[in-house]
């Protein structure tokens, strides 16, 4: 039987729940502990997937195919576990069951209510991913603050959950934030008491208090919450902001996190060994050298929706000893002006994306890869830029382009896939999640993974049109990988490049600290050979 770990948020949203329940996964694992993460979301979209980055940031893609929060990607990088569409509920999805079944009278003429319908259903997901991941400990993470409208069936869902599983089964984790005032220099506990008295109202005495701040929190802070909050002093842990997200499980840890979990729900532990993680922070914070990648991406003053991509160049950086520098480049900003933007740069990233928006500043990056020789990686969007550009320049025309962006292209080179012609609705129509990947003897990509097949997860709904391969790949674009049937691609490179490697998938979600993606690896390994000096000119589009 599992327990649970219900975490909820206080004060202000991005405190950095998220990590914070990542960590916990960490810590319990090192213990010896099989832990699984569950994100419960308030808002009534069904998931993520339409969301725009703007609202939402990254949406993770799960190796099920789910699009998800980006807080399950933290808790995969974390604890190192897979997670699937079971992991990510939002009430669009509660009550979109409720109501199915009172459609279809299986209520039998009862009047259907938050309580105990809906809640029911919360608590039956929540159940579901504790059976069938098998974890002896669930950690359960409420989104939002504690007082959104939105999220008080699932604060009654999991208040009962302690009546049912049992008082010594679950544990409540509150993560507030202390405001520092300036002219004082004073941490403030007022919001912290607040929220805890709201958490209070609905009926959960949380059990542990995460105080998250920019500032050491004194002891008499800490004190003055567990007077008021009714919680052991000891159980009011600080988390400061660290230097890098990957210390917090140490930092926890230290603080004495784990001990406390554990002691209250009387798990069978080992002795918490967190020494490869510590030695990984101990690199990642040793000043290295650093590789300047650039990433043209339409959302670039928002680092959130590029998260696992950074992450993941992070991850390659570390194993190459380097420290990676992203030039966040505006993909709509780049115009004519690219040699000035991008003549210093050691590798350039192109990352997904929908709509045309910024694409022709990312064809164009394309173009400045293909004719200087920089090493580039395409994720998505970028490997549908990087056939486009070159179709550009072996047809000798601006009017190859993807349908996607121009309906009307004499040379649609990227294309909706047969069975997605006429595809009407936007939600739920994509190629998603895991599919086999056959990697091409003697190719970089082949050469990067170093085997003959790889899984890798999706997230798009053109693919390159295979009317077009034969005269690209004679000219010297190369199908480096491709599915078991040979009739999508995957992977595409360029034979006269030291580097230019795109693929139709993400690479990005499946890269953790402790053990990087072969792609990113390989486009790092060759970032950091390159010598950028002196911009030269890049000839007008024709
Ligand atoms: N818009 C492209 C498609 O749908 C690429 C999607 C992506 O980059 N995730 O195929």
């Amino acid at each position: 039987m599992s327990k649970y770990i219900f975490i909820t948020g206080g004060v202000v949203s991005s405190v950095g729940k998220g990590v914070s329940v990542a960590s916990l996964g960490r810590i319990l694992k090192s213990r010896g502990i099989a832990v699984s993460g569950q994100k419960l979301d308030p808002y009534l979209n069904v998931d993520p997937g339409t969301m725009s980055p703007y609202q939402h940031g990254e949406v993770f893609v799960t190796k099920d195919g789910a699009e998800t929060d980006l807080d399950l990607g933290h808790y995969e990088r974390f604890i190192g576990v897979d997670l699937t569409q079971a992991c990510n509920v939002t009430s669009g999805q509660v009550y979109t069951t409720v109501v199915e079944q009172e459609r279809r009278g299986d209520y039998l003429g009862g009047t259907i209510q938050v309580v105990p319908h809906v809640t029911n259903e919360i608590k039956r997901r929540i159940r579901e991913v504790a059976e069938v991941s098998g974890a002896e400990v669930m950690l359960v993470e409420v989104g939002g603050t504690v007082g959104d409208i939105e999220g008080q069936p699932f604060l009654e869902a999991i208040r009962q959950m302690r009546k049912d599983e049992g008082r010594d089964n679950v544990l409540y984790i509150h993560v507030t934030f202390l405001p520092h005032i300036a002219a004082t220099d004073e941490l403030k506990t007022k919001p912290t008491q607040h929220s805890v008295n709201e958490l209070r109202r609905i009926g959960i005495q949380p059990d542990i208090i995460l105080c998250r701040s920019d500032k050491e929190v004194p002891e008499s802070i800490r004190e003055k919450i567990a007077l008021f909050c009714d919680v052991d002093k000891e159980a009011v842990i600080s988390l400061v902001t660290s230097e890098t997200i990957y210390e917090v499980p140490l930092l926890l840890e230290e603080a004495g996190l784990g001990d406390i979990v554990v002691r209250h729900l009387g798990l069978r532990s080992q002795k918490s060994d967190l020494e490869d993680w510590r030695e990984m922070v101990a690199r990642l914070k040793t000043p290295k050298e650093a590789v300047t990648i650039g990433l043209i991406g339409k959302y670039v003053d928002l680092r959130d929706a590029y998260y696992s991509v950074r992450e993941a160049l992070c991850h390659a950086a570390l194993a190459h000893n380097r420290e990676v520098k992203i030039e966040w480049l505006d993909a709509e900003e780049l115009d004519g002006t690219a040699d000035d933007r991008l003549g210093h740069i050691q590798g350039i990233v192109v990352p997904g994306g929908f709509g045309c928006r910024g694409v022709e500043g990312m064809i164009r990056a394309a173009r400045f890869a293909r004719e200087r020789q920089v090493p580039y990686l395409g994720l998505c969007l970028g490997m549908q830029t990087m056939i486009i550009e070159f179709g550009r320049h072996i047809f000798g025309t601006d009017s190859v382009n993807s349908t996607e962006f121009d309906t009307d292209s004499t040379y649609p080179v990227i294309d909706l896939s047969l069975s997605q012609h006429g595809v009407e609705q936007k939600g739920g129509t994509m190629r998603l999640g895991t599919y086999p990947c056959h990697l091409v003897s003697g190719t970089r990509a082949a050469e990067s993974y170093g085997s003959d097949v790889a899984y890798e997860r999706h997230r798009h709904r053109y693919e390159f049109n295979n009317r077009f391969r034969p005269p690209l790949e004679e000219a010297g674009l190369v199908a480096s990988g491709v599915s078991p049937d040979g009739r999508l691609v995957e992977i595409t490179e360029l034979r006269e490049h030291p580097w230019m490697v795109a693929c139709q998938f993400h690479p990005e979600f499946k890269s953790r600290p402790d053990s990087p993606h072969p792609l990113f690896l390989g486009f790092l390994g060759a970032a950091k050979e390159t010598l950028v000096e002196g911009a030269q000119t890049i000839l007008p589009l024709n």
